[in-house]
């Protein structure tokens, strides 16, 4: 999504390829801007282009585009809406939505529809005339750096006595590597023999030695302990930025999930929060103990000689001023290598677990095709950085080697001179050769530190979003009776495209409700509305007299039970699967609610060794559709709610087994609010009520035989049904009859 910090002040490449496909020799584009919802509605890239002569939009990921010429064009609008808006245009063939953007885009697609509406009415005259061509509008909001910074920091907190710590021990490991340079000149001015100390001193020879033989142990020490401590903080916070990150995800509403998809989730939770890791705890120390290197070296080689160290660091400026050039090259390059990572990576994510779809359509060459495509732009990309790495690097080296050279000419120089020892400049030169690498580690760690910022910036986004469905602190809990009052209910998912309109219903307690309908007429969205994975643009739903919103979500959700059109499995067994719901269930529990929705019999099939221990595999991918329906009927029933919703919940069984698990059902209904969503109308015979959806309303209620009298859109869809499947149900009496005998 939000990866791009800066306003492109160009089209990128992709866009504009698209677009100089669409438009004419003489056209030129005027302005353009980015949203961050593309064609489908899902948070994506989509461009608005404005030329001379169209409005065009492109999705550089998919290649969908969309133009308006601007002769047709009459006006155009932006609109206002809830969660987001849209441009219009007014065209003589009516109303044409161009574009789609979250709220926060408000005002710049405010502005470039004042601009079409200006060019539409001849306001502006856009050849040449006072118009700039290709500008960008918007810029993207940022994130505040400083509240990122902050919120990184409260990560550090916790562990803080290690931070410190490995601080200390590193401190002291800078501290460790000043000494040997020093010894060696000691070693060379007083223990050899040299002109103004003849024999030399053989005795410190051995201190001398010892001195190093010392340093270089506690080196290694500290560097044992302080590499422990490190990672253990490293890992902490990676723990706690990971469990508080899948927490968040936990609390978000489904909407969230509707519009993020999960692999740029999983993406942000495993790599980001890695790259997080790593800059706070290695990347923000090497920074530290480079920075205390350079102090403590600069130190040394001034008070060694002054004049010397001058000179020695005349190559900073020239470093200084190549870095900031190299670093502009290089952070270009490195956010094109991220976006073409991200590229692969989400192609993979998208694919792997589509594997069944690709082999249906045999578009394993074209999948194939699209990845190598996508990686050779990775491998260019990647080589393109080395390549500048490799023009950068060596010419930095070659300066900082130039210095030491010098060092020796005028340094050798002096030592003629007798105004410096030979100890001395030899102690001053290793000072130098390792005054340079703690600048390199800095430099080098800059496209990484931006790297991380970017990643915790997108976990930050993330943590931030509120989740539309919360908790209301006065929230209450209780046992329901099992009332549900449905009072002028409007929803839709987008808030102009309304799903269900002024719903109003009410269900008494102990009722079977059935619901009816075409499919897509919102049916299973009123479910959802019920146990509030979405609430009501209007109106409002009642348990019990309650307002939903008023009650606690564990408490509603744990009373209503739901067995959904195409259950949802984890990867485990069976039994875990039937138990999710209430997982301290014992085990006969869960072989009684097993039977009761026919799973027991295939549970212990005899090709199936590992019974109740077999596992389903993704999604219960292992089973098949109806297997995977009953193991949602036998989880429901061992939930024993108050409230049972079947969503089509025999669909994909056969007609014998659904009258297995209705015989089943019939026990569990006892009691409880039930309401069964059928596509088989003849399930819905013994309801107490039958309501019949379309288009998102409520068009008529009443029981089976009040329905059948009326011959309203139930009575059509039933004799259209009951014809098809009279003659079935007479074989299936005949084989039920035959399975009781036998
Ligand atoms: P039914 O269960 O009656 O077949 P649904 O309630 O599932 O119908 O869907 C009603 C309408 O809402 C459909 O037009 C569908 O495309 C749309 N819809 C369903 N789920 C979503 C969603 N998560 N986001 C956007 N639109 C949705
Ligand atoms: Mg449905």
């Amino acid at each position: 999504m939000v990866e791009e910090d800066e306003p492109p002040d160009k089209l990128p490449s992709e866009v504009s390829t698209i677009v100089e496909s669409l438009i004419e020799k003489d056209e030129t584009v005027i302005k353009f801007l980015l949203s961050d919802i593309d064609e489908e509605g899902n948070f994506g890239d989509r461009w608005l282009i404005i030329t001379d002569k169209k409005i065009i939009t492109v999705n550089p990921e998919t290649k969908h585009f969309f133009k308006v010429p601007l002769k047709l064009v009459r006006s155009a609008e932006a609109k206002d809406y809830v969660g987001n808006g849209e441009l219009l245009v007014e065209t003589p063939l009516g109303s044409e939505r161009v574009i789609r953007f979250s709220r926060r885009f408000i005002e710049d697609f405010r502005k470039a529809a004042n601009f079409i509406d200006a060019m539409a009415k001849k306001k502006v005259i856009v050849n040449g005339n006072g118009v700039e061509n290709e500008t960008y509008w918007a810029r993207r909001p940022k994130i505040a750096k400083r509240k990122v910074v902050k919120w990184l920091l409260s990560y550090l907190k916790p562990s803080w006595g290690y931070m410190a710590l490995s601080l200390i021990l590193s401190l002291a490991i800078v501290g460790l590597a000043l000494i040997p340079p020093k010894l060696m000149g000691i070693l060379i001015d007083e223990v050899f023999p040299s002109s103004n100390n003849n024999l030399g001193n053989p005795n410190l020879l051995l201190f001398i030695v010892l001195g190093l033989l010392g340093t270089y142990v506690a080196n290694s020490v500290l560097g044992i302990l302080r590499n422990y401590t490190l990672a253990y903080f490293g890992q902490k916070v990676t723990y706690d930025l990971r469990t508080s990150f899948y927490k968040h995800l936990q609390l978000m509403s489904l909407s969230f999930y509707d519009k993020f998809s999960s692999g740029r989730i999983m993406q942000r939770l495993v790599s980001d929060t890695g790259t997080v890791q790593w800059f706070l705890s290695w990347g923000m120390q090497s920074l530290i103990i480079s920075f205390l290197q350079i102090i403590g070296i600069g130190f040394m080689i001034f008070t060694i000689n002054f004049r010397l160290a001058l000179i020695s660091l005349l190559p900073i400026p020239v470093i200084l001023l190549g870095w900031p050039l190299f670093r502009k090259k290089s952070s270009k390059i490195y956010h094109r290598n991220w976006r073409r990572l991200a590229d692969v990576n989400s192609l993979l994510w998208s694919t792997v677990p589509g594997t069944i779809v690709v082999k249906t359509f045999v578009q394993e060459r074209f999948e194939f095709k699209r990845f190598t495509e996508k990686m050779r732009s990775l491998f260019k990309a990647n080589m393109d950085s080395t390549l500048l790495n490799l023009k950068f690097f060596p010419v930095l080296s070659f300066v900082t080697y130039m210095s030491t050279v010098m060092m020796w000419w005028i340094g050798g120089n002096e030592v003629f001179a007798g105004t410096l020892t030979t100890g001395t400049l030899i102690t001053f030169v290793s000072y130098i050769s390792m005054f340079y690498g703690p600048i390199q580690t800095i430099s080098n760690q800059f496209p990484q530190i931006q790297q991380s910022m970017t990643s915790a910036e997108r976990i930050f986004e993330v943590l931030e979003m509120e989740p539309e469905i919360k908790e209301q602190p006065d929230a209450v809990a209780f046992d329901f009776k099992g009332k549900i009052e449905l009072k002028n209910v409007d929803f839709g998912y987008d808030p102009y495209t309304p799903v269900l309109k002024n719903i109003n219903l009410t269900i008494h307690p102990g009722e079977t409700i059935g619901v009816v309908g075409p499919s897509g007429s919102g049916k299973t969205t009123l479910i959802k509305l019920l146990m509030r994975f979405y609430d009501p643009t209007r109106g409002a739903i009642y348990i019990d007299g309650v307002d939903i919103k008023k009650i606690g979500l564990q408490c509603l959700r744990s009373q209503i039970g739901i067995v959904l059109q195409e259950p949802d499995l984890f990867y485990g067994s069976l039994a875990y699967n039937i138990a999710y719901a209430k997982q301290n269930a014992e085990p006969e529990e869960i072989v009684v609610a097993a039977k009761a929705a026919n799973v027991h019999e295939f549970a212990m099939d005899q090709r199936r060794y590992l019974k109740y221990d077999t596992n389903v595999g993704t999604g219960g991918r292992r089973l098949s559709g109806g297997e995977r329906q009953r193991v949602g009927i036998a989880r429901a029933i061992l939930a024993d709610p108050k409230i049972l919703i079947l969503d089509e919940a025999t669909s994909s069984v056969d007609t014998l087994t659904e009258r297995k698990i209705q015989e089943a059902m019939d026990n569990l209904v006892e009691g409880r609010t039930t309401i069964i969503i059928a596509h088989r109308l003849s399930t819905l015979k013994k309801a107490d009520r039958i309501v019949v959806m379309e288009k998102g309303r409520i068009v008529e209620v009443g029981s089976h035989r009040e329905l059948m009298k009326t011959g309203g859109l139930y009575s059509r869809l039933y004799n259209a049904q009951f014809e098809k499947e009279s003659k079935m149900e007479s074989d299936i009496d005949g084989l039920v009859a035959l399975e009781k005998r036998i």
